[in-house]
């Protein structure tokens, strides 16, 4: 199953991704991880990508093609993944279908987490993530049992850099300028559901699994 995850900064792709490649035993493939990675480790890519995630801006094409590339010659991704955070743009949709591709491979579900931008800033301002294994908390919606503290693994949690308000707005317009287009291609070939994800997570979380596996059949 190559399902890709689409929505706003903030609409729980990342935490949906997560547990569903748990449940589907699949890799969760996150370019925001790979690239604040990047960042982390100081590689070139992380050089160049910093000061523009900071703004809230997207990477150049080139740059996050390359890394994604270079993500699929991992041969766990043989049965499928969950891909969060590409495609941005319907440029980025083509460059994932040519790279799939050239391996033999297709996206076989798209779903499409609608959000609300109250929600959005809400959720993005709060949100709280482990340096260590990358779970989500939220200072008031999910906070942790110690200040502070991942409740997984007992690591430091830390506050994005970029999830600040300003930041947050400029990533939302970012989003929506680009997100119709995308919308439009998935739609018009039959791969995109649409869900709310302004609801309970597990409840979206269980909508995600039911619509995999009535694709999978
Ligand atoms: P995310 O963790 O998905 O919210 O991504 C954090 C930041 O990483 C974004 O605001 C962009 O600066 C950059 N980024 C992640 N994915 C992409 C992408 N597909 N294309 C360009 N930039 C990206």
């Amino acid at each position: 199953m190559y399902l890709v995850l689409l929505g706003p900064p903030g609409a729980g792709k990342g935490t949906q991704a997560k547990r569903l490649a748990g449940s589907l035993s699949l890799p969760h493939i996150s370019t925001g991880d790979i690239l604040r990675q990047n960042v982390k480790d100081g590689t070139d890519l992380g050089k160049q990508a910093k000061g523009i995630m900071d703004k809230g801006l997207l990477v150049p094409d080139d740059l996050v093609a390359k890394m994604l590339d270079e993500r699929f010659n991992n041969p766990d991704i043989k049965k499928g993944f969950i891909l969060d955070g590409y495609p941005r743009t319907l440029a980025q949709a083509g460059t994932l279908d040519d790279i799939l591709g050239s391996k033999g491979l297709a996206v076989d579900l798209v779903v499409y987490l609608n959000t609300s931008d109250e929600v959005i800033i809400k959720r993005l301002t709060g949100r709280l993530v482990c340096s260590k294994c990358g779970a989500n908390f939220h200072v008031t919606n999910m906070p942790p049992k110690s200040k502070g503290i991942c409740d997984n693994c007992g690591s430091s949690l830390y506050q994005r850099s970029d999830d600040n308000e300003t930041t947050v707005r400029k990533r939302l317009e970012v989003y929506k300028q680009e997100v119709s287009s995308l919308i439009e291609y998935y739609s018009r070939i039959k791969k995109l559901h649409s869900l709310n994800a302004d609801l309970d997570a597990g409840v979206v979380l269980k909508q995600i699994i039911d619509l995999s596996s009535k694709e999978s059949r």
